[in-house]
């Protein structure tokens, strides 16, 4: 993906880089930020914004699939500038407020002979990944649609970490599923439906029960954390990750 961000379905647009998606819901003049990417992000946001007319004023609320830090980077400060709502699943909670993570279910050493590793920590690092502040006010959601602009549908996928979640936006035929799947793998390098590998997953085993809910849904665009959009539909995406293990 080129840097430039891009509406990738009415009123949806992907954000971030080749590496690290985010996405902002339109709904009237009223946006849900879904995700807070990486801290460094915030020009890029914030000139999509002015060349759209609008500005961080008009997010209402930044929304978490997961309190991972390449997902929180700059939602305390549209929390704090927009003024915003930061909502999270209230098992992600004390991750996004403390930024400690959970336990792994996989070490980092298999995965350092692939040069994505390499290229993921530089990227991240040059856009703060280190430093991206805690969120110091939080409202935490389990399940149901949420009151936020295009007023997503949770749809509870632990695995990935304890309180991961995507978003069903049902009259958008979108799926915003987080790190439940990925396209692009940050560790491996390589493409395609898959799980993000067990050196993130808090539970890997959960995340593979957790394919159960996405594939049940029925969306044209599948949106993802990592990696390009996918246009096949959640089940083959699901079936595609099944069929390719876990890394
Ligand atoms: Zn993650």
């Amino acid at each position: 993906m080129s840097e430039a961000p891009t509406q990738v379905a009415p009123g949806v647009h992907r954000l971030g880089n080749a590496l690290v998606n985010c996405y902002l819901i339109e709904d009237g003049n009223r946006m849900t930020l879904v995700d807070g990417g990486l801290p460094g992000f915030r020009p890029q946001l914030v000139s999509y914004l002015q060349s759209r007319g609008a500005s961080l004023a008009d997010i209402d609320a930044v929304i978490l699939t997961h309190a991972h830090s390449d997902h929180t980077g700059m939602a305390e400060l549209v929390r704090t500038d927009a003024p915003a709502t930061v909502r999270v699943h209230e098992a992600d909670e004390q991750m996004a407020r403390t930024g400690k993570t959970h336990a792994r279910d996989g070490r980092m050493l298999p995965y350092l002979r692939h040069p994505a590793v390499y290229r993921l920590f530089f990227v991240a690092g040059r856009l703060g990944a280190a430093r991206t502040p805690n969120i110091t006010e939080l409202t935490t959601f389990t399940e149901g649609d949420l009151d936020v602009p295009g007023r997503p549908r949770i749809v509870p996928t632990p695995g990935h970490s304890p309180g991961h979640v995507a978003f069903h936006l049902p009259d958008r035929g979108v799926l915003i599923g987080g790190d439940a799947l990925c396209t692009y793998n940050p560790l491996t390098g390589k493409r395609g439906p898959q799980l993000m590998p067990k050196a993130f997953a808090f539970d890997i085993g959960q995340a593979q029960a957790s394919l159960d809910a996405l594939e049940r849904i029925d969306a044209g665009l599948l949106l993802l954390g990592h990696g390009e959009p996918w246009t096949d539909g959640p089940a083959e995406a699901v079936a595609r990750a099944r069929e390719f293990g876990v890394t």
